[in-house]
């Protein structure tokens, strides 16, 4: 059995798709979690452009890549357009989903039910979020950040360095008016 996402059968090879902005600890450690069970996992930033993300699509892919640098057969990749098309074109067959809470299953729940409509053979797995990191989503992080919090124990020190070089406009933050001494 070969390594690399492509060389594989369909049946080895998952996709883990997301946002990735930016990529949390709960979402490195869904991707640990799904690399040590399957032979090969690509890690696939969704370019959804009306969403208005906060990194750029290469911003993202670059972040994922720094932090799954040591992740054994992971791969990270980007795609445009719908999921199950992108799955096949990587000839893989299974997709991989974090769960959080009962609200992220209601709406997992059916995106799993319509993929598989859409393509029949492309299935969801669903990995349980680890307790310690089952309330942490990019747009809460994006927001402490924004409103001055520490967001260290939920992102990667990668990610953390990044956020702390963005330009206070792109946080949606109003420029410091700088203090005259009078
Ligand atoms: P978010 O919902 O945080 O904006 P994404 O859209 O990038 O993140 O999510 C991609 C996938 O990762 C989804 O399956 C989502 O349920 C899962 N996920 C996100 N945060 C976590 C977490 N803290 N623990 C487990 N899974 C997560």
């Amino acid at each position: 059995m070969a390594n690399k996402a492509g060389t594989l059968p369909p049946k080895f090879v998952a996709v883990y798709p997301g946002s990735f902005d930016p990529v949390t600890n709960g979402h490195l450690d869904i991707i640990r979690r799904a690399a040590a069970n399957y032979p090969s996992l690509i890690v696939a930033v969704v370019a959804n452009p009306s969403k208005k993300p906060l990194l750029s699509l290469q911003e993202r892919v670059d972040l994922l890549r720094q932090v799954c640098a040591g992740i054994a057969h992971v791969e990270v990749d980007s795609f445009e357009g719908l999921l199950v098309d992108y799955v096949r074109r990587r000839k893989a067959s299974l997709i991989i989903k974090g769960l959080r809470i009962v609200s992220d299953f209601e709406y997992e729940f059916s995106m799993a039910l319509l993929n598989r409509r859409l393509r029949g053979g492309v299935d969801t797995m669903f990995l349980p979020a680890s307790l310690e990191y089952a309330f942490i989503s990019s747009s809460s992080v994006r927001e402490v950040f924004s409103l001055g919090g520490d967001i260290s124990e939920f992102v990667p020190p990668a990610v953390l360095r990044a956020m702390k070089r963005l330009d206070g406009s792109r946080l949606g933050l109003k420029k410091r008016t700088r203090r005259r001494g009078h």
